[in-house]
């Protein structure tokens, strides 16, 4: 596993466009040759909130953009329900081609596509990582060398490390989709975007933790 923070001389003054054209030219699995469109990620390079989902599912294969199918309705959804918008954050994928019918990424696949989430990652800097359902969070632990025990347990459970020389925030959720299937999780992810407009807020300073009332656990943090 790539550490977060690497020195590669080629990555140091990359942009998120840099990394698309080289995204857009990609071989290094089978994917390519089943995708329709590459859907290499997409939003704003000083997001505070990168939100990382698993692979394209059929809509965003055909139209090249991360979200755009019916769990991106609902991402759209929750996003707004803490003020926020598509053009506040940035959202990624850990596959940036569509695996055939949907099913699971294989680790070869993760570990040949992995490094270019990392990369958008080391531009963007954010300070809260987003991580929608269990194959994202259960990468993204691993990046960090958190362990995993699966998203029912760590889901809400807001995790801090540090990267870029600054605390960033990791919080793993449901993915949307499974709210789609599964109606009562629906409650839940809302629930656990509002722990992530209240970081948000906190971080921005207009929180109450100005006042110092706010302590770490009514982040939930474990
Ligand atoms: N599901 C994902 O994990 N990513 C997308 O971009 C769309 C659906």
């Amino acid at each position: 596993m790539l550490p977060v923070e690497y020195a590669g001389n080629e990555t140091l003054n990359e942009t998120l466009e840099d990394i698309e054209r080289e995204i857009k030219n990609c071989r290094k699995c089978e994917l390519w040759k089943t995708k329709t469109n590459y859907v290499p990620g997409e939003g704003n390079e000083k997001a505070r909130v990168f939100l990382i989902g698993e692979a394209p599912g059929r809509e965003e294969d055909r139209q090249g953009r991360p979200f755009v199918g019916n769990a991106g309705k609902l991402l759209n959804e929750l996003l707004s329900s803490i003020g926020l918008s598509r053009k506040d954050v940035f959202i990624g994928n850990v596959l940036k081609c569509r695996p055939p019918n949907n099913r699971d990424p294989t680790p070869e696949e993760v570990e040949a596509c992995s490094p270019y989430l990392v990369r958008q990652l080391n531009v963007v800097r954010p300070d809260i990582i987003v991580c929608l359902g269990r194959h994202s969070s259960s990468f993204v632990f691993s990046l960090f060398e958190l362990p995993f025990r699966g998203i029912t347990k760590e889901r809400g459970n807001i995790r801090k490390v540090k990267a870029w020389g600054k605390d960033v925030y990791i919080i793993p959720v449901y993915h949307p989709a499974a709210a789609l299937y599964r109606p009562q999780l629906r409650d839940v992810l809302f629930e656990d975007f509002r722990k992530v407009g209240n970081v948000l807020r906190n971080l921005k300073g207009d929180g109450k933790n100005s006042s110092g009332n706010t302590t770490l656990s009514d982040y939930g943090f474990v």
